[in-house]
């Protein structure tokens, strides 16, 4: 029986997925990665997208009709959940191509744009998205990169930033500003950019942990046809709404549930080896938080997930919640794994010989998720004035 054949059980379903990867992932990856470089991690993530592909896990929730499998958020919870239990590899280059680019198109897109790209990401195309620029991050609706219309293409200057696998992308969700007498945001106008279009340059960025996953992008006179526009001209913004939203809270999950099997192993295995710090009372209380919190954390995520399929989605605060309490937390993880490494978990030339996956390494890694998506002091502007009625300032 094949992953798919068994979606009408969740419970076959799960045991097909779990047979699969116990046979499809191999036990020494993550050592592999330790020491890769950016272009075999690259290549590692195309090699398991296209596992997945073969057994139909590539964009299993998306409709037949455009090459999914029109699988439930059920699903997709089963198997973010087997993927975590399997340390399986993340498919995080394709992150807007699976998830924020059909988000946006399936409401928003035209027919041909849905039909055309979404055979391409089935395919394996990576997308990239082109929002912030170095003035405009939180306050997203003041960008200022140009689209000039002259007959039915646009040419397009400015530049973007932290644009992540940029340089290794196909296609851009591009925001632009069509009308700069408007409202800020409503002179906004949303594109399919083609990366390998003349006038798109790309340069990528070295981050605090030695990877390069960030790209700055330069656009000069960058033509770009109008039927590659998604929604109308200078209603952009209210496209860029179904971008942000269109994660549901699945990747946030299944990060809960790799924290939590991390956790435990790495318990497990302190005790078997009579780690010292199971014997300073601080150190354990502290642990036992991280445990208690992250508990705490995975309930919060399953309303979430419960709720996202309602019409109170849109206003909930309990994404900003979750965002807010999960980051803070890798972040206090990662910092007691480093201390508790000693001298070793504070090396930086370590973290040169073995990045990925080195306390260092997810020390250093951590503090990005308190900025990407929206960065904690707006999650708590959010819960303030929509959770909490305060006044804005
Ligand atoms: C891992 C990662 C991946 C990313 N990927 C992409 C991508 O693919 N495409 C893309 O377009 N962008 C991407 N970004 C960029 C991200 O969206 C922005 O970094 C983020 O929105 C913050 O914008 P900024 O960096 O310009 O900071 P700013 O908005 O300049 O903020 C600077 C500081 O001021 C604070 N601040 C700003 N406004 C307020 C306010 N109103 N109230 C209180 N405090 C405030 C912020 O919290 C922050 O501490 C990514 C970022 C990260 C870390």
């Amino acid at each position: 029986m094949s992953i798919l054949d068994a979606k009408d059980d969740l419970t076959k379903f799960r045991a097909e997925i779990r047979t699969w990867l116990a046979d499809v992932v191999p036990a020494d990856w993550k050592a592999r990665m330790a020491r890769a470089s950016n272009e075999e991690y690259i290549a590692g993530q195309r090699w398991w997208m296209a596992e997945r592909r073969k057994v139909g896990l590539a964009v299993p929730h998306w409709p037949v009709e455009y090459g999914g499998a029109g699988l439930t958020l059920q699903h997709l919870i089963a198997i973010a959940g087997e993927m975590a239990r399997a340390d399986a590899p993340m498919a995080r280059m394709f992150t807007i191509s699976l998830i924020h680019l059909p988000g946006t198109l399936f409401p928003h897109g035209t027919e041909a744009q849905k039909r055309h790209y979404l055979a391409g990401v089935a395919k394996g195309d990576v997308w990239c998205q082109g929002f912030s620029e170095p003035n405009s991050g939180s306050d997203l609706a003041s960008l200022r990169c140009r689209a000039v219309r002259d007959g039915d293409r646009y040419v397009v200057n400015g530049q973007k930033i932290w644009s992540s696998y940029s340089m290794y992308a196909d296609h851009c969700i591009l925001l632009t500003r069509t009308d700069p007498d408007a409202q800020k945001h409503r002179g906004i106008t949303y594109f399919i950019m083609d990366m390998r279009a003349p006038g798109v340059e790309v340069r990528p960025i070295r981050q605090a942990n030695g990877r390069a996953e960030f790209g700055e992008i330069f656009l000069t006179n960058v033509s770009i046809h109008a039927e590659n526009m998604i929604g109308r001209e200078n209603n952009g913004w209210r496209v860029a709404q179904a971008t942000l939203a269109s994660e549901r809270g699945v990747i946030a999950f299944e990060g809960a549930e790799r924290q939590r099997y991390e956790i435990e192993a790495f318990y497990h295995k302190a005790l078997a080896s009579g780690a010292a710090w199971l014997r300073d009372d601080q150190l354990r209380r502290e642990f036992m938080g991280f445990l208690a919190e992250m508990q705490a954390g995975r309930r919060m995520l399953r309303r979430v997930l419960a709720e996202s399929e309602t019409p109170e989605a849109s206003a909930s605060v309990l994404p900003s919640l979750v965002k807010l309490s999960a980051t803070v937390l890798r972040q206090r993880i990662c910092s007691f794994m480093t201390r508790i490494a000693g001298v070793e978990g504070q090396d930086f030339a370590l973290l040169a010989e073995e990045p990925f996956g080195s306390p260092m390494f997810d020390f250093l890694s951590a503090f990005s998720g308190t900025i990407a998506g929206g960065t904690n002091e707006i999650q708590r502007n959010i819960v303030a004035e929509r959770g909490l009625g305060m006044p804005r300032v």
